[in-house]
């Protein structure tokens, strides 16, 4: 740490609020304590006041926090009100100090760092008891003990008659905070590493800010968890400061993996309907080979096929010059062609198409078929007859209402 001593580094901060911070904190002081009980510190504003007590607080987070609050407390204010339980949650730390989860090691253990991940777990929100009051059980004697760890710390002996309990905890002499446990998850990595997770305890005005499947900035001291097997640990993040993500600022867009079970299979088309939206509205024109990449060929995942393998062959068949009628993808299984897709650009009237993809499936004696644009899905079904007619309409929906058409899409399945 900078060699400065400890009311020197609550001046600092008090120099610190004074010149970027002062409008926000007498804003706070008129809202505290029911409306509003932290002061959000943008890290940013700290290195442009002091680089070396913006660094200060990135390895030492736990004391420098307790500076800033101090300052806080002792700010001078025009009303008359004591900021006494009121909480400095910094963010927006650089990028330096912002890795991935699953990059997470040893020497970040107890520094400041800052994650951005899925919330994929979420506790309710519990009172925890942060200052515990003891009765002995012997002379009724209350002895306090401040609590940080997880487990229950009781007095080492009664401050009344000195023996070591039994103690009883005084639930109206304690004092309690809203706590609350959330994991994180990497949402897609660009590590070679898998995605990792992590445990992030919130407290007090923090806590029931976000939902399972948010997307999320959390700032917090990482720490050793309390249990141990051995000697590895697990970590978790002491959470200081919780932010959700606009989506626009998203740097990967939701991956989808294919899932065998429905719920979890609609669940993907979901997310494959809300992308493909947005790839459609983003792009003023997409050629086919963009609307292959970007919407069809995801969707043949989706569906559950391995693009990678000789199960999904493009331009088929191969080969002889002489065929000119290919079809975009043959989805084959167990040997036999199983579907046929035929692609199009997203403003190619689909309705005078289908003749086309009718000749494919009966040249390949495929039963069934897929005619899409990104934005409209068309599926074919051959009911085995002699006329071309006899090839129905299965489905012909919208991008938007294929969640609705879901077990429609069965027979394309893997
Ligand atoms: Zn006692």
């Amino acid at each position: 740490m900078a060699q400065a001593g400890n009311s020197e580094l609550v001046d600092a901060f008090t120099q610190f609020f004074e010149s970027y911070y002062d409008t926000g904190i007498k804003e706070l002081a008129k809202r505290y304590p029911n409306k509003q009980r932290s002061l959000h510190i943008d890290w940013e504003d700290i290195y442009r006041f002091d680089p070396d007590l913006a660094d200060d607080f990135l390895n030492h987070p736990e004391p420098l926090q307790r500076y800033a609050e101090e300052a806080l407390r002792l700010y001078d204010l025009p009303i008359d009100v004591s900021l006494g339980q009121t909480h400095v949650r910094v963010r927006n730390l650089p990028d330096t100090e912002s890795p991935e989860i699953c990059e997470l090691r040893a020497r970040d253990m107890n520094s400041l760092v800052q994650l951005r991940g899925i919330v994929i777990e979420s506790t309710d929100v519990k009172p925890k008891v942060v200052d515990g009051a003891f009765e002995c059980q012997l002379c009724g004697t209350l002895s306090r003990v401040p609590q940080s760890s997880s487990d229950l710390q009781e007095p080492h002996e009664c401050q009344g008659c000195e023996r070591k309990g039994p103690f009883r905890l005084n639930f109206d002499q304690s004092e309690f905070i809203d706590s609350q446990k959330i994991v994180i998850e990497d949402e897609a990595t660009t590590s070679p590493e898998p995605p990792g997770s992590i445990e992030v305890e919130l407290e007090d005005d923090i806590t029931n800010e976000v939902s399972n499947g948010d997307f999320v900035d959390v700032t917090g001291v990482l720490r050793l968890a309390d249990d141990n097997s051995g000697n590895t640990f697990e970590t978790h993040l002491e959470g200081m400061s919780i932010e959700l993500v606009d989506y626009d600022e998203r740097e990967h867009w939701p991956t989808i993996e294919p899932t065998t079970d429905s719920e979890g299979f609609k669940m993907d088309l979901e997310a494959f309907v809300e992308r493909s939206r947005r790839v459609l509205q983003s792009h003023e024109y997409l050629d086919e080979t963009s609307a292959k990449a970007k919407i069809i060929t995801p969707f043949i995942k989706l569906l559950g096929w391995n693009i990678y393998s000789t199960d999904v062959l493009m331009e088929y068949p191969r080969g002889d010059s002489d065929i000119t009628d290919r079809v975009d993808y043959a989805l084959i299984e167990n040997g036999d062609l199983k579907v046929c897709i035929e692609a199009k650009r997203p403003t190619v009237n689909l309705d005078a198409k289908t003749g086309q993809l009718k000749r494919y499936m009966r040249l390949h004696r495929c039963n069934w078929g897929l005619l899409t644009n990104g934005d409209r899905y068309i599926i074919l079904r051959d009911e085995k007859e002699f006329e071309l007619d006899d090839i129905i309409r299965e489905v012909d929906c919208e991008l938007e209402h294929l969640v609705k058409r879901e077990s429609a899409l069965a027979p394309l399945r893997r």
